[in-house]
């Protein structure tokens, strides 16, 4: 099917895209990389009258280091976050998470912001900003504002960021000394949205016990989910098989899967834990090895 007619605007600011989306009320759409939105116009599940492109805008392409932060621009594909040297040094998890998403074509086009504003359950980088505390900032016509990823997701395909806004740049904070995280998940085929993913991160004290600690999930809800009761469980312990495992098997009981025609809601909990125990195995070997250094 072809999209139902729309009008197309690409400003080369951001004021210009908020005026843009101010003038068009409800019924616009952002354009990023166009990877998610123009396929459900395809289909005719979305029918935006206006389309602002955001792909004109000069600076939100950017990767900056700011402190221990990284600055990502909101039209900042997956495929540069797999291959910026600054993201792979100030912020491994985002290039390791990057050859996950979609495939090759898809990534090159797709863009962090895009993915974060559409949040679509299966995807990973709402499940990455929640379990690394990220902070996106949108600019609408009052002005600028911040949003923590655990105030941004709200349910299937719906974040708070309003109709008159547009998501800029995201803040990915370090994890700090002694951190470490790590990420997988488990899909039918590379390239397909995944059945189920999970990413955990944790940080040690220097006796080598839990300092911190928390798991995300994809694919097990109408949302992407942060667990931090993992944390308050490994809390002072020595982060051993067995303990790992325990709070990895409690972590995933506590999530509430669904059917569908790609797997059971039990097969995604068994994948759930055994995602969580894999992801906070490696993470705590990488927080081990900055312990060590
Ligand atoms: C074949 C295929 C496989 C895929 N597999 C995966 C996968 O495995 N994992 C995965 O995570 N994704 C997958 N995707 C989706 C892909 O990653 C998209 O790139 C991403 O979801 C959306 O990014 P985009 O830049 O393309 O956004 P667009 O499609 O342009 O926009 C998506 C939505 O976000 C809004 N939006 C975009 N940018 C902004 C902004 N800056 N401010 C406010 N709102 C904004 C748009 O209005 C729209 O509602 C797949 C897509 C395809 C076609």
């Amino acid at each position: 099917m072809k999209p139902a007619p729309f009008a197309y605007v690409a400003p080369d600011s951001v004021e210009g895209v908020v005026g843009a989306l101010v003038e068009a009320g409800d019924d616009a759409k952002v354009l990023a990389g166009g990877q998610s939105l123009l396929p459900l116009m395809a289909l005719r599940l979305g029918r935006p009258s206006v389309l602002v492109d955001v792909g004109r805008v000069d600076g939100l392409d950017r990767v900056e280091v700011v402190g221990d932060d990284l600055v990502v621009g909101a039209t900042v594909t997956h495929a540069r976050l797999g291959r910026d040297p600054e993201v792979a040094r100030v912020a491994p998890l985002l290039a390791e998470v990057a050859p996950f998403v979609a495939h090759a074509a898809v990534r090159n086009r797709g863009t962090l912001g895009g993915s974060l504003a559409h949040n679509d359950p299966a995807a990973e980088w709402p499940a990455v900003a929640l379990l690394l505390d990220v902070v996106v900032t949108v600019q609408g016509p009052t002005g600028a504002r911040e949003i923590a990823a655990a105030d941004l997701f709200e349910s299937y395909l719906t974040t708070t960021i309003e109709p008159d806004e547009v998501l800029t740049a995201v803040r990915v904070p370090g994890l700090g000394p002694r951190g470490g995280a790590a990420f997988d998940e488990v899909s039918r085929r590379a390239g397909d949205f995944a059945l189920v993913g999970a990413g955990a991160r944790v940080t040690l004290d220097d006796d080598g016990a839990v300092a911190s600690a928390a798991v995300s999930f994809l694919g097990v809800g109408s949302t992407a989910v942060l667990d931090a009761t993992v944390g308050a469980d490994l809390a002072g312990r020595p982060p051993d098989e067995a303990a790992i495992d325990e709070v990895a098997r409690a972590a995933a009981a506590r999530l509430d899967p669904h059917d569908d025609l790609h797997a059971t809601a039990a097969y995604r909990r068994r994948l759930a834990a055994t995602l969580a125990r894999r992801t906070l195995t490696t993470a705590v070997a990488r927080a081990s090895a900055e312990v060590a250094s």
